[in-house]
């Protein structure tokens, strides 16, 4: 595999940053010391959650090759918990992360969306 590809700079002022500080606020749902939990603002099934890391990372592209193992196992432990809690686990959910342009990725900090609370149509491109 190439490692020729520049990750993308991260941007302090994205909108999630700005939550993750508390300059911005959130509907909370989760927090640890790997991850925020938060209700989208624009949702898109009745339950609809992100989960975003608390380090600084663009999107899964840059956190899967530069966060520790620590903070990726953290992460993903936590995005497990949060379905667990929100009682989205027994029915079934659907976990999706947008990457770039292609996926029309808006906020560049790396988030999951979890949706559920409703049987979900099929979602293909
Ligand atoms: O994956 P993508 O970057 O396209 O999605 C960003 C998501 O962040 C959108 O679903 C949007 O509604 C949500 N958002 C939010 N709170 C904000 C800004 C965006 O929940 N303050």
């Amino acid at each position: 595999m190439s490692a020729t590809t520049t990750p993308p700079a991260y941007d302090d002022n994205n909108v999630f940053a700005r939550i993750l500080r508390g300059e911005i606020p959130c509907r909370r749902v989760y927090e640890d010391e790997f991850a925020l939990a938060f209700h989208d603002i624009n949702p898109q099934a009745p339950v609809h959650v992100l989960v975003i890391p608390k380090g600084r990372w663009v999107s899964l592209a840059d956190f899967s090759a530069g966060a520790s193992a620590r903070e990726i196992a953290g992460f993903w432990r936590a995005v497990g918990h949060v379905a667990r809690e929100l009682g989205i686990e027994g029915p079934g959910y659907r976990m999706l992360s947008n990457v770039g342009a292609n996926a029309g990725q808006e906020v560049p900090h790396f988030h999951v969306h979890l949706f559920g609370g409703r049987r979900l149509g099929r979602m293909l491109p």
